[in-house]
Formats: structure tokens, sequence, C-alpha cells
């Protein structure tokens, strides 16, 4: 994948809705390339302050001209972005939902553009509080298509919570259940324990179906070096 490709996968890389396969090209890209790096953490920064504005505030007039400024330009639909801009500019809260819904819609496209391939063995890192739901979605999504890639999923600093018992996704379900559904077909889940000490868990709230490793990021290398995994994170 290039630097075209890459910035136009990003919105969907960052809301993990890319398909793995092109997510995992995305990571590779971006693991080579500075400039997209920064591009990506600039968009990555841009997201946070946007969720974070939605739950609790309007957002301010200046960051809602950075997005459209910025994704106006680089997803071919400037046009259709102007106008629905123009149209909310008045609202604030609303605008703001609006932003956030539109961040992901570029993705969209992309992912219907391209098949997946996806490598045989994958690792998938969830690293943050709240990543768990889209990425459990994606890997079961993909699974459909490709019931023989072998995945496991390593839990680790924030984005262990969904591992522990009771845990629920923000629509309430819980994550146990869709966790035992991706099981079922083969996926592997295990939650890092140092983890768990530095957040003060107790072993006893980690649910049955995921098991306990004692470094993630160890493991995660273990499995990249020595069992030819494929790396994303998300
Ligand atoms: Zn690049």
């Amino acid at each position: 994948m290039n630097c075209k490709e890459t910035t136009r996968f990003l919105h969907g890389y960052l809301d993990a809705e890319l398909a793995l396969g092109d997510a995992l090209a995305v990571e590779e890209h971006l693991q080579g390339c500075p400039r997209c790096r920064t591009h990506h953490a600039n968009l990555r920064a841009v997201q946070t302050a946007v969720r974070r504005h939605i739950e609790h505030h309007a957002a301010p007039a200046s960051l809602r001209a950075r997005l459209a400024a910025r994704y106006g330009d680089e997803d071919g639909s400037t046009a259709a972005s102007t106008r629905r801009w123009s149209g909310v500019a008045a609202a604030g809260a609303a605008a703001l939902l609006l932003a956030a819904v539109w961040i992901g819609a570029g993705s969209v496209d992309d992912r219907s553009k391209r098949a997946a391939q996806l490598p045989a063995k994958v690792v998938v890192h969830i690293s943050q509080s709240g990543s768990a739901t889209a990425a459990l979605r994606n890997l079961a999504n993909h699974l459909e298509a490709s019931p023989g890639t072998t995945v496991v999923v390593v839990a680790h600093n924030e984005g262990v919570d969904f591992l522990m018992r009771g845990a629920r996704d923000a629509s309430g379900q819980l994550y146990e259940s869709a966790v035992a559904k991706l099981k079922s077909r083969g996926v592997d889940f295990r939650i890092c324990g140092n983890t768990l000490v530095r957040l003060k868990f107790d072993s006893g709230q980690v649910i049955p179906a995921a098991t306990l490793v004692p470094s993630g990021v160890a493991e995660i290398s273990r499995l990249q070096t020595q069992e030819g995994y494929a790396y994303l994170r998300l």
C-alpha cells in the first residue's frame, strides 16, 4: 500500500472499520512511513477530541473548521462534505455528532471496494478501552469470509476491560457472549498479566474464556517473531 492509498484508508482504520487485510496493510505502511505516521497521529488526536466533546460539550468552531478542511481535501467527496458542513454550521452539538459519523463515512466506500487479503495467522492487539466492540465485529465479519485464519487477540493496557466479568459494550450487550462466539470459531483471547497488576485487577475478575499471559507485549512479540503471526492493533 502506498501513501495515497494509506491516506484514503486512514479514516476507516481509525474507526476499526476496515477489513483485517486492509487494516494490516495500513499498519504495515505506517510502520515504515514517518509522514503517514504523523498524519495518522494527527487524525487520531482529532478523533479523540471529537469523541470526548460529544460526550460532554459542544465542539469549538475551530475544531469543526479544522475537520472540514482536513477531511474535505482527502476523500474525494469535498463538494458533498462542504454542503453538509455549511448546512449544520449553526448547530453546535448536532454538527459535532455529524462530524463523528462523517469521519467514518469515507471508510464504507473503501471497504466495499477491496477484497480483504488476510494472512493465515493474525495477532490482534487491543490496547484501548472501548475499541473492543469494533474489533470483535470486524473479526467476526472477517472470519465469515476466511474461516481458515488463525486469530489470537491480545488485550493489553486499557484494552483489557472487555475481558472482565460483567463487562458490557455501549449498547449494553455482554462482551462475554461476543467473546464466546468468536472463541467457538477458534479465536484465542489472551490477557496481559502485567496490565492486571498495574490496573489492580484481580485475575478472578477475568472471564474464563481468556487466558492469562505474563506480558501482552512479550506475547505479541513472540507470536510475531517465533510463530509468524502478522500484527494488527485495534
Ligand atoms: Zn506513506
